[in-house]
């Protein structure tokens, strides 16, 4: 039954179309262009934003001027939450010439894709992290950890929660902050969301810990996040207009995308901190500055003005 007590007063929305977004976008947008674009997200209310990753550049070269963003980001990063991703040691040495206080660390739930994406084992790219984890928080740097292909893989079919928590004790035993888990693909259902959950409770790992990660592919990511929230999840990834598409689907929706988040969210009486009128003004500047396309449907029902007045 739908019990509106059950849901938290408020969300903390993690903005991740300036790094998961655009990594998977055709255009690359000069530095300048992202800095702006994290202003308006920042001056929209959105209070966690990931802004770059510190990957090899030739392997991303739509994130290759990590170190020139965080420059230009520097008077922000003392008084916003903002982190990069940190594939390695040598990521890391670059983020912390930064200001940043957060990093990211990227897992996988199955060994196809680490091998796809990390080019290593589960076990090979842990051993890889750990040490950049401690360093960091040796640094007193937050961390957060994403495991990607949480509920199922391309090749592997459907993921058994057990697999994900063995990968998340692992990360939390090395010192993560916070772990985001992510759909990749974007098969699960609500009922899925519940069964993660309860594994984690399972294991003894605390619910605030967690954060949701959903892509819309199977057209479920607010069905899920619904599901999320009522389970007590208070912190929710998700990409300005949907940013990012899906990397194994050329034709389908891939990050959920902020303002339909925001649009339930508010719908539903939770605090965001986000105003809603400049986060879809933000949609509109995206688009007509980059020509990137906006896969929010709230977005799209309000940018032109034809849609419901922006009144949440
Ligand atoms: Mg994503």
């Amino acid at each position: 039954m739908f019990d509106r007590n059950a849901l938290p007063k408020a969300v903390t929305v993690y903005e991740v179309g300036a790094r998961d977004g655009l990594q998977n976008e055709s255009i690359i947008l000069p530095t300048v262009v992202k800095a702006q674009l994290i202003r308006r997200l920042v001056d929209s209310g959105i209070s966690a934003i990931e802004v770059a990753s510190f990957v090899r550049p030739d392997l991303v070269p739509a994130l290759a001027d990590a170190d020139e963003l965080l420059t230009e980001l520097e008077p922000l990063l003392p008084s916003h939450r903002m982190s990069a991703l940190v594939p390695n040691q040598k990521g890391l040495d670059r983020a912390l010439k930064t200001g940043l206080r957060e990093i990211a660390v990227f897992a996988s739930a199955t060994e196809s894709f680490a091998k796809a994406n990390l080019n290593n084992s589960i076990a090979g790219s842990l051993d890889i992290f750990g040490p950049v984890i401690k360093q960091a928080r040796d640094a007193d740097l937050q961390v957060r950890g994403y495991i990607s292909m949480c509920f199922g893989d391309p090749w592997e079919g459907k993921v058994s929660p057990s697999k994900v928590v063995d990968v998340a004790e692992r990360l939390f035993a090395d010192g993560i902050t916070e772990l985001s888990l992510g759909d990749t693909i974007g098969v699960a259902t609500p009922g899925d969301v519940v069964d993660l959950l309860k594994a984690f409770d399972a294991r003894g790992i605390s619910r605030s810990l967690l954060a949701v990660h959903f892509h819309d592919t199977y057209g479920q990511a607010l069905s899920n996040t619904l599901t999320a929230l009522q389970e007590g999840i208070t912190t929710v990834d998700s990409s300005i207009g949907g940013l990012g598409g899906c990397p194994f689907a050329k034709s389908a929706t891939g990050n959920l995308a902020t303002e339909d988040l925001v649009w339930q969210l508010h719908g539903l009486g939770i605090s965001t901190g986000i105003d809603f009128t400049a986060l879809i003004n933000t949609s509109r500047w995206l688009r007509d500055t980059t020509g990137l396309a906006i896969r929010s449907k709230a977005a799209n029902a309000l940018v032109d003005n034809k849609g419901m007045a922006e009144k949440k």
